[in-house]
């Protein structure tokens, strides 16, 4: 008897949505031919981009080599750069003049931080996006004596296709760690009362993607750091000692330490995949709303709001258990359930833990500052690090996601 031909599958991508995508097909190499595109052959742990930057972090530690994975797991691994989607005839076209045709595919590809999108950016402007940004603003601390930092996210845009909250920033948690771990540096280096660390936001509450009982607690350890906030402030030009913005005013500014607008790649407009900013639309399985082999998950998916690893991770879930389904592999349905969770270093032994389900209806909002909550947030870096971008195992989230629920319930 013929043997079936194994489905093609390929994943662009190997951030936290490709690799998780990846490690849950895993199971099932006798059912498809696995290819992972990628620019790079290392993954970048970008939770821990904060710790280059401001705590000495080495960067060849927030990167996962890759290849060893792609070769334990049985997929193909290409080195390159995906320059369109020919979705009419199934396949994927990379700059180093291959083509890969698959039977389903996973965009898993991020967003692009537009860091040109901000005037003056590149001679003034730092960040901790990205690992050669972070490590940029690393080599600046080192000369940095005092004075006035300012920290906030630029207002990025997202399409109307599918029903997803409207944020105009969408991961303010980075800023939440760089002004406290900022205070904290400056505090341990002597250079606090020489500094003013001043945040602002596009939106009217910093942190709007999460309610007031996970916001008040950061809010009143800002105030007892002397960090100010401003909101409604959108930014468009930094100079070499102000911030400007949108409504003409300006802060003065030596260090100014921000998240530029995020934007979809281009290749997924050309590849006309994206909703009317780019991103790509999909349903609640994650499933392209026009092509039905084209799956999306992290950051790139329009639904992804706000732009977080924890949401990465459920959507690969989420599309894995569709894919099987489809193929008659399983029965499981992984349901979308989006949710705010992260842990904000704040530097020393301090971190905060937020958790929040309010932005979609849900009834847990809460924030715990608690050296344990440092201490989750280290082994949490080190686990994913150390099992090459693998999850603490589902047993162990299911009893963390059960202890929050207790605790978390919004007050009203
Ligand atoms: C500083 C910082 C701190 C953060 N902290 C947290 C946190 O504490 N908790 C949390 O939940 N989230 C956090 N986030 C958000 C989280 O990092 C992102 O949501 C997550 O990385 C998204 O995963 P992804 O797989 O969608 O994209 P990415 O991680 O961006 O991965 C995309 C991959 O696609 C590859 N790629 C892109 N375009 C192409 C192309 N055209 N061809 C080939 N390859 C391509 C890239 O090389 C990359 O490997 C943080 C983000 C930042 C910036």
């Amino acid at each position: 008897m013929q043997e079936k031909p194994l489905k093609k599958l390929v994943i662009i991508g190997s951030g936290f949505a490709g690799l998780r995508a990846l490690y849950r097909l895993s199971d099932y190499n006798y059912h498809f031919e696995v290819t992972v595109v990628d620019r790079h052959d290392y993954s970048l742990e970008r939770p821990a981009l904060p710790e280059v930057a401001l705590e000495d972090k080495p960067v060849e530690a927030v990167h996962i080599e890759t290849p060893p994975q792609f070769r334990k797991h049985e997929a193909a691994f290409e080195l390159g750069e995906v320059t369109q989607i020919d979705a009419q005839n199934k396949q994927v076209i990379l700059d180093n003049g291959k083509t890969l045709h698959y039977d389903y595919l996973l965009i898993a590809s991020g967003a692009v931080k537009d860091y040109d999108a901000i005037k003056g950016y590149r001679e003034y402007g730092y960040s901790v996006c990205d690992d050669t940004e972070a490590a940029r603003l690393h080599e600046r601390l080192k000369r940095f004596e005092g004075g006035d930092i300012v920290t906030g996210a630029a207002r990025s845009e997202f399409g109307h296709r599918v029903d997803a909250p409207e944020l105009k920033a969408p991961c303010e948690g980075p800023i939440g760690e760089v002004m406290f771990m900022m205070d904290h540096r400056l505090r341990e280096e002597g250079k606090r009362d020489k500094s003013t660390i001043t945040v602002f936001s596009p939106s009217e509450i910093f942190f709007e993607d999460v309610g007031d009982n996970a916001r008040e607690p950061v809010a009143k350890l800002m105030q007892e750091r002397g960090i100010t906030l401003h909101t409604g402030k959108e930014l468009t030009e930094i100079t070499e000692d102000s911030v400007i913005f949108s409504d003409g005013s300006a802060l003065p500014c030596d260090l100014a330490i921000i998240i530029p607008p995020y934007k979809a790649p281009e290749y997924i407009a050309k590849s006309g995949l994206g909703d009317d900013k780019g991103w790509v639309p999909t349903d609640k399985t994650m499933k392209h709303l026009d092509y039905d082999e084209i799956y999306a998950i992290g950051d790139i998916n329009a639904l992804a709001q706000p732009k977080l690893g924890h949401i990465a991770i459920n959507q690969a879930d989420v599309a894995v258990s569709a894919i099987l389904r489809r193929e008659g592999l399983s029965d499981e349905e992984v349901p979308f359930t989006p949710e705010v969770f992260c842990i904000m270093n704040m530097g020393g032994h301090e971190a905060i833990l937020i958790y929040s389900n309010v932005l979609y209806g849900g009834e847990y909002d809460m924030a715990w500052h608690s050296p344990i909550a440092k201490l989750m947030k280290l082994s949490f870096d080190e686990e994913y690090h150390y099992t090459h971008g693998h999850m603490p195992p589902d047993t162990v989230v299911e009893a963390l996601e059960g202890l929050l629920h207790r605790f978390a319930k919004q007050k009203k």
